[in-house]
């Protein structure tokens, strides 16, 4: 499929590390003017020596500073919330600074971020595309996941109605929802070998996602090949979702 992101600009929120990392590299290849985001400065500064981006350091639990960081970003075509964290605990031990930490950056900063893009999408009324990065957690429940599945639930429907109301403005809003990456976040849940052999024997396909098997997604439902398609949640996890 004949994909081009040329004189396109895009914003990519956790852009550090792991997909977001990877995402941002292959839209670069495609053509695209990227703005990458994220919380630690180290990492933007590894990926602006491999990659011609722009770099935003910002900590998006914080409303007021993000949001004035992402007005001064101006207008772009296409967004992806991909920043989020990953703080589990079994539900009786679960914390409330730990829920109000991930509903704050998994969900609030998808709000937060989303408003200021869409607001500057609509003002340039040529629409625009926003992908959001939620997880097979927002529909199975895993053990030890009580707040995460709760904030990727939240960010699916986020993203429903964020497509009933932008649509009608030519945004569309989908999410992608991956199983187990082993990224940094992913090794957080499933390093263990007993914890990871259970969740491999529920995946038909045997085997966890790829980096690329999500940012080839989120790529697709970022161009004008999905046009019509808004609203909808992908689960990209080898059938585990369909068991
Ligand atoms: P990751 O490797 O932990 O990377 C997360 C990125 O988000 C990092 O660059 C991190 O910045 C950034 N970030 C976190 N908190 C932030 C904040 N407050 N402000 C700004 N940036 C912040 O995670 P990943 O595995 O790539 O996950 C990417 C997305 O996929 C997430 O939405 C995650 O929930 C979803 N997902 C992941 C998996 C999985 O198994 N890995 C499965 C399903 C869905 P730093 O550079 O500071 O670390």
């Amino acid at each position: 499929m004949d994909i081009s992101f040329q004189n396109k600009r895009v914003l990519v929120t956790g852009a550090g590390q792991g997909i977001g990392r990877e995402l941002v590299k292959a839209l670069v290849r495609y053509g695209a003017e990227v703005i990458a985001l994220s919380r630690t400065k180290e990492h933007l500064d590894t990926l602006c020596q491999e990659v011609n981006v722009t770099p935003v350091c910002v900590d998006l639990s914080d409303w007021d500073t993000a949001r004035e960081a992402v007005r001064k970003i101006g207008p772009v075509d296409c967004l992806v919330n991909n920043a989020a964290v990953a703080l589990l605990d079994p539900f009786l031990k679960a914390k409330p600074e730990d829920f109000d930490k991930s509903f704050a950056v998994n969900v609030k900063a998808v709000l937060n971020v989303s408003q200021v893009v869409a607001e500057s999408m609509i003002q340039r009324g040529k629409g625009g595309t926003i992908v959001n990065l939620s997880s097979q957690a927002s529909q199975a429940a895993l053990a030890d996941h009580a707040i995460y599945c709760a904030s990727k639930a939240a960010v699916d429907q986020l993203s429903k109605v964020m497509a009933l109301e932008l649509g009608p403005h030519n945004i569309r809003v989908n999410c992608v929802n991956p199983t187990v990456v082993m990224t940094e976040m992913g090794k957080i849940g499933w390093s263990k070998p007993e914890k990871a052999s259970t969740m491999l024997s529920k995946i038909p396909m045997g085997r966890f996602a790829e980096p690329e098997d999500v940012v080839n997604a989120v790529i697709f439902l970022l161009s004008s090949k999905s046009d019509m398609i808004n609203g909808i949640c992908v689960p990209i996890d080898g059938g585990f979702l369909a068991c």
